[in-house]
């Protein structure tokens, strides 16, 4: 296994990430035909990602890395990749990811069952900028936790954007503030995990996802106007504009596509047990601002399952009770809050809130050795 200067990853002279020579398969059906020999049989069919729910997650946030990136940033790339090498056969242990991702694989399980045909599936690649080495180490990791990835992207420190739009991602889930920046900016739902010291258990047969509203699944309008204007302005114009739908938030389409699939389960009369739960943790009141972002939704064609207004309370306390395998908001200081009690907690870097940024709630942009 050799890296192709130094971008795409090649096994036996086969290019992993690009379509090489004559062939005609997709690049994902070359990777599946190289990892099957040590990929167990249990596993079904990948989706094509046309027809698939496409989550991109890098390995640093899928598996827990902190050690092996401790010593690149000490003793650099060399020792780094001896080390890798060395452990090649110990399995990384679950990343704040990993939770997600399993319950996805329950999910499509369910769906599996319920419609054998479909390819409406939700669908895992593996985003690394990591040395072909350590790949393999990751292929091991994955085959040991037994999780149902096929598809790998190795980028060899390249942008992942052009791999992203290729798989028709639907969410994109890095430690990486830069390369989740550069995913928005290019339209594609993205957010920056990051790791609590303690994870809540959370449940292993229901997808939870939690999302604020304001500058996630509605844009930051409303937020500019708090902003500029202070909060009597914001209450004023929500109630003025209750009516106006918001426009959509970098995170819309992802909860759109939960829909899609929440839906299917509703079809087989499986409304009240559906296996994926959505909630709206907002900031903003019931009875003053409130309206306007179930109105939103409502003018949309989505539901959300549950709904909390928490009136500028704070949203750690509450996303304890909840236990979502993933929450994402705008502003650092509700992530560092939820982060603090337990929930797996991203951080969108969207709107006009990245500009007010508090002193030491700023994303740590540190040199990686991976993403
Ligand atoms: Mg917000």
């Amino acid at each position: 296994m050799s890296l192709n200067n130094g971008q795409s990853l090649t096994v036996g002279g086969q290019d992993f990430t690009k379509n090489g020579g004559n062939s005609s398969r997709p690049p994902w059906e070359d990777a599946r035909a190289v990892l099957r020999p040590s990929t167990p049989t249990r596993k079904p069919k990948s989706p094509k990602p046309e027809n698939a729910i496409t989550i991109a997650v890098s390995s640093r946030v899928l598996f827990n890395m902190e050690k092996e990136q401790h010593i690149y940033e000490q003793q650099g790339m060399e020792e780094y990749i001896k080390y890798q090498v060395e452990h090649e056969t110990e399995a990384f242990s679950p990343g704040p990811a990993f939770s997600f991702v399993k319950a996805l694989e329950a999910v499509n399980a369910k769906l599996r069952e319920l419609y054998p045909e479909s390819e409406e599936l939700f669908d895992v690649v593996l985003m690394t900028n990591n040395h072909a080495n350590v790949g393999l180490r990751l292929i091991n990791t994955i085959n040991h936790h037994q999780l149902f990835i096929e598809r790998f992207c190795m980028t060899g420190g390249n942008s992942p954007i052009g791999y992203l739009k290729a798989y028709h991602t639907n969410l994109y889930l890095s430690a990486d503030p830069v390369k989740v920046r550069e995913a928005l900016a290019e339209g594609i739902a993205a957010a920056i995990m990051f790791t609590p010291e303690k994870m809540k258990e959370v449940s292993d047969t229901q997808l939870r996802v939690a999302f604020d509203g304001d500058a996630v699944l509605f844009s930051d309008e409303s937020e500019r106007i708090c902003k500029a204007h202070g909060l009597d302005k914001f209450f004023e114009h929500e109630k003025a504009h209750e009516n106006k739908p918001l426009d959509h938030g970098p995170l819309k389409g992802f909860l759109e596509v939960l829909g899609k699939l929440q839906k299917k389960f509703y079809g087989k009369g499986q409304r009240l047990d559906c296996p994926i739960r959505t909630y709206l943790v907002t900031a903003r009141s019931a009875a003053s601002s409130g309206t306007r972002a179930l109105k939103t939704l409502r003018s949309w064609g989505l539901e959300i399952d549950e709904a909390l207004f928490l009136a500028g309370a704070p949203k750690g306390p509450m996303l304890e009770k909840i236990r979502p395998h993933i929450f994402f908001d705008d502003q650092m200081f509700h992530v560092e809050g939820a982060a603090e009690m337990g929930t797996v907690a991203c951080h969108v870097p969207y709107g006009i809130a990245q500009r007010v940024v508090k002193k030491g709630t700023k994303d740590k942009e540190t040199p990686n050795a991976s993403k």
